[in-house]
């Protein structure tokens, strides 16, 4: 079984940016929730990660 991995969503309007951390494979309503922008009720779509996401999630997780 593979650990799923951590992805970055960024709302294109304001920029607001979070860490989405899957606990499983399968697919978590919770997951989902957080991929919508708390301030333009948008989905965010995934973007990238860069040198200092993938450090925060090393750290953090
Ligand atoms: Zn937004």
């Amino acid at each position: 079984m593979t650990k799923p991995k951590p992805y970055k969503v960024r709302c294109e309007k304001c920029n607001y940016s979070t860490t989405v951390r899957p606990r499983s494979d399968c697919l978590d309503p919770k997951d989902l929730t957080k991929q919508i922008c708390p301030t333009c009720k948008l989905i965010m779509p995934r973007v990238p990660m860069g040198m200092l996401d993938k450090f925060i999630v090393a750290f953090t997780s």
